[in-house]
């Protein structure tokens, strides 16, 4: 089969992967249009689930995967005038673009024929292809085009965000909420590397432009917010790629969805198809799952058309619930000022909480393991855990390390 990927992101890249190793006489290309090792964004989050099934998928890659990634326990929530909260958790975090460096590198090891500095600008420019798996992301140029087809919606969501790095190296995952005479504004960070964090600021419209964010450039705002958070960072600076060419990484969310995935042989993968807010810290994780489904579909041997179907419908109903838990979550995050009047505990287990569905003995264990001693047999105890899945999987690697496509449930 002949496949082209439109786009060398996590989605494009793990694909083409995993069609070479479904059948290695695939002739699979990627193109991508950032020349080799150039991308966008900081570290990306991600836990347990993925791991489990990027092991099933392909142990090699997932091996590199788990040994790259940052490991962090519990996240921290500092709000301004509240004593400082934790909440029970673990995961793990990777830059995006050690991650891209490892599914590259695994990628042409299989064969997989990359060509990079290759943007797509005209649809006829494709090569004569099988299968076209639009994976060029959330602004998608083939969807675009075919955008009455696909039934492509994008919703803007309302508060400002910008996607920063620092060299403060945080401790664990920590949420900072500083208020100011404009308003809150507030921070998502966690290491991603010895080195590295990611910092995600963001805020309402009226803080943003209360703030001066509405006229500053991009370095005077960032030293803007490098003073409002200095409590946090020790002296580190704030970095904003974007800077660099003159612009600034301020953005609103966009939220796309697509009624069909498929048209002809050309379907849509990862945020070309679906984006998901970064609250809940599962975009990558999505467009990942989504090339393991369309590979289980393609490779199946049934006609194109009912494959790239059967794939549509098992990735929507998978990521409904999803979809909906980010949904709450930025919409949480909109009202974020309405909660601020909260104690302490009752303030971070609200953000926890903040798709609404935990049952009250959650609340009671919150609140119980603030204090050291709860706490720690807490962090213990998920510790554990974290080392038994992780064995778990690594001997179920070594069981099915060198079969194709591994058997799985999801
Ligand atoms: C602030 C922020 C924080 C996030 N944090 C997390 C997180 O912690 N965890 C997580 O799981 N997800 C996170 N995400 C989401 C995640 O980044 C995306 O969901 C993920 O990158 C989607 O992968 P993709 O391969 O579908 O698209 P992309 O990663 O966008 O890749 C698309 C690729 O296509 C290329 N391309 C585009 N157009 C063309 C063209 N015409 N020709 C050739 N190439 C083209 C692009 O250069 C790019 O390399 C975050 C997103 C944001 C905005």
């Amino acid at each position: 089969m002949r496949i082209t990927c439109v786009g060398g992101g996590p989605a494009g890249l793990y694909f083409a992967t995993l069609a070479k190793l479904a059948d290695p006489g695939n002739e699979v290309t990627v193109l991508e249009r950032n020349p080799a090792g150039v991308t966008w964004g900081w570290g990306v989050v991600f836990w347990d689930d993925l791991l489990d099934d990027l092991f099933r998928y392909d142990p090699v890659s997932a091996e590199r995967i788990w040994q790259a990634a940052y490991k962090w326990d519990e996240y921290e929530v500092r709000a301004t005038g509240k004593p400082t909260t934790h909440l029970a958790g673990y995961g793990f975090s990777l830059g995006r673009h050690r991650l891209l460096d490892i599914l590259s590198a695994r990628a042409v090891e299989l064969g997989v024929n990359i060509t990079w500095s290759d943007e797509l600008t005209d649809l006829a420019d494709l090569p004569p292809s099988d299968l076209v798996v639009a994976c060029d992301g959330a602004r998608s140029r083939i969807r675009e085009a075919h955008a009455e087809h696909f039934g492509a919606e994008v919703e803007v969501a309302r508060n400002k965000y910008i996607w920063l790095g620092t060299p403060k190296v945080f401790d664990t995952f920590t949420f900072g909420f500083e208020q100011t005479p404009a308003g809150w504004i507030w921070f998502h960070a966690y290491p991603f590397d010895d080195k590295t964090s990611t910092f995600i600021v963001e805020c309402t419209p009226q803080t943003w432009s209360g703030l001066g964010f509405d006229t500053l450039d991009a370095r005077d705002g960032t030293e803007r917010l490098r003073q409002i958070f200095a409590s946090h960072l020790d002296g580190a600076a704030l970095i904003d790629h974007r800077a660099e060419v003159g612009r600034t990484g301020w953005q609103s969310f966009r939220r796309v969805t697509a009624q069909r995935w498929d048209h002809g042989n050309v379907v849509l993968m990862g945020d070309s198809a679906h984006t998901t807010h970064f609250a809940i810290g599962s975009g990558t994780k999505l467009a990942m799952q989504d090339a393991m489904a369309l590979a289980d579909a393609v490779g199946s041997g049934d006609d194109l058309a009912v494959a790239l179907e059967r794939y549509e419908h098992r990735r929507k109903a998978a990521m409904a619930p999803l979809q909906r838990a980010a949904r709450a979550s930025s919409a949480w995050f909109e009202k974020m000022p309405e909660y601020a009047h909260l104690p302490a505990g009752r303030f971070s287990y609200a953000l926890s909480n903040r798709r609404g569905e935990y049952p009250t003995w959650r609340y009671l264990l919150h609140m119980a393991t603030q204090s050291a001693i709860p706490r720690t047999l807490l962090r213990w105890t998920l510790s554990a855990r974290r080392w038994s899945r992780a064995r778990r999987r690594t001997d179920a690697g070594q069981v099915t390390t060198g079969h194709a496509i591994l058997p799985h449930t999801a």
